[in-house]
């Protein structure tokens, strides 16, 4: 399978650095507000590569971090810390606020069958592995302490800039005018920063209490769980240019070679072919989805539409006919389900070779959707093929499994016919045994067959 890296800007086969496992790292949420639609564009991507890996027979042992401490309002190591901002604003405790999206977090990718990597870490767990990070690079030269923390000497490091091409001067002419004299280079960035005794998080440290650097968290608890060496490491395109670049120097510097193998990047999702912005009110949660009565599962039908690597613009519209073609897709599974005409195996081969084809092109998942389409299409309609659209579906996630249950449940049943049935459960519960028997006859000649089960009455239509 060819998978694209960032890093080297093209399409490279796929082969795990060890055996049949495959780690990978993915930068997960800040969890100081809602996840919204974009957020979860990028997850979805995450969980296809998951699945993917997996359909191909990797196993995979995948860690996504939760940061609930030191992503600041600038990535740029400038203004307050998100969690004590909301904190502040909601009157709760930043571990609260972080409890609580964490939560909703879960619940969000559950209802868009995002699968949780086997790892979720969070970073306030895990300040011990920082500070010694941090430690290291001081010990290495990289890191230098300043009046209000140690930053990482960008200058040092002659790699900076690789995955965003964007090169040292670049990325100093790029960063803002700095306040922070301290600093050598106006792009250096923090590792760890002292707290003033307001800061509601810190920990004691060797360079007195604080808090730690956004970037550092990945980094260290990337290198806690995978070693440090790993396979792929994902995240939103926004992240290229600073906390991947960041994060890259923190651990080559420390470790003396790349920690990384493949860099993916999903790209963005647009709300009106703008940026989605609090203040223009459109970035939308899946709460926001559900209210306007749509299947959480219809924007991952929007989002697999368009290849990971491509911006994608959300519409209410696009939204709209996602959810009509996910119905139809629904409907599709399910008279195949239902047929019984027989599928040569040569066709479903042919089917498969190209549904296979395309998802292990870099994960070409509209291609692959279209086989799925040829598939629904199919004139003669077959368990067969039913039984290939839910192989396809252990990658595209979207419960074409669930028309199973869709036919197990009861048919709607004629008042008559209920209230015969329950007359039939009353009669059994007394013992009157030949009344339960009269009415078993008297549906029985309305062509209903009564079957008792462990689990209840099975109601059997001739
Ligand atoms: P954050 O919680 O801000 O750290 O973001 C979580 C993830 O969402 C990161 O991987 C971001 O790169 C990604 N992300 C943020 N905005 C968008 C967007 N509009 N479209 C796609 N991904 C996004
Ligand atoms: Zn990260």
């Amino acid at each position: 399978m060819k998978l694209y890296n960032t890093l080297s800007r093209e399409k490279e086969e796929f082969e795990p650095l060890e055996g049949e496992e495959v780690r990978i790292y993915s930068c997960g949420p800040t969890v100081y507000s809602y996840a919204h639609i974009g957020n979860l564009r990028t997850y979805v991507f995450m969980d296809i590569l998951r699945r993917v890996l997996k359909y191909n027979g990797y196993k995979l042992k995948h860690v996504m971090n939760i940061t609930d401490v030191g992503h600041l309002v600038s990535d740029a190591d400038e203004g307050e810390d998100k969690m004590m901002k909301t904190a502040k604003e909601q009157k709760k405790s930043p571990w609260e606020i972080a409890g609580y999206y964490t939560e909703v977090f879960f619940n969000d990718i559950k209802a868009l069958n995002i699968e949780k990597p086997e790892l979720v870490p969070k970073a306030t767990e895990h300040i011990p592995e920082m500070i010694e990070f941090v430690r290291g690079l001081i010990e290495k030269g990289y890191g230098y302490e300043t009046s209000d923390g140690i930053y990482f000497d960008i200058g040092k490091f002659k790699d900076y800039g690789k995955l965003s091409g964007i090169d040292l001067e670049g990325q100093i002419a790029g960063a803002r005018v700095e306040i922070n004299e301290e600093k050598r280079h106006p792009a250096d960035f923090a590792l760890w920063k002292k707290a003033p005794r307001e800061h509601i998080m810190q920990w004691p440290s060797p360079w007195g209490m604080g808090y730690p650097g956004w970037h550092i968290e990945c980094s260290a608890m990337s290198r806690k769980y995978l070693g440090d060496f790993f396979d792929i490491h994902t995240g939103g395109v926004d992240h290229i240019p600073v906390h991947h670049e960041n994060e890259i120097a923190q651990s080559q510097a420390l470790l003396g070679k790349p920690a990384v193998r493949r860099w993916m990047h999903g790209e963005f999702l647009l709300v009106d072919n703008g940026k989605m912005s609090k203040s223009l009110g459109n970035t939308y949660t899946v709460a926001d989805l559900k209210a306007k009565g749509f299947n959480p599962l219809a924007f991952r039908y929007f989002c697999l539409n368009a290849h990971y690597r491509s911006k994608l613009n959300f519409t209410w519209d696009g939204l709209q006919a996602a959810q009509v073609s996910l119905d139809r897709l629904l409907e599709g599974a399910w008279a195949h389900k239902k047929g019984n005409e027989r599928v040569e195996s040569g066709v479903v081969s042919q089917f498969k070779r190209e549904f296979e084809e395309a998802v292990n092109d870099d994960l070409n998942i509209p291609k692959a959707l279209g086989v799925v389409w040829s598939v629904i299409r199919q004139p003669a309609k077959s368990q067969g093929l039913y039984e290939l659209l839910l192989n396809f579906d252990s990658i595209l996630g979207l419960d074409l499994d669930k028309v199973r249950e869709k036919e197990e449940k009861a048919p709607e049943l004629e008042p008559e016919i209920e209230d015969l049935i329950n007359r039939r459960q009353q009669a059994r519960k007394e013992k009157n045994w030949q009344k339960a028997d009269e009415i078993r006859d008297t549906l029985k000649a309305m062509g209903i067959t009564l079957e008792d089960t462990p689990q209840g009455v099975k109601v059997v239509r001739k």
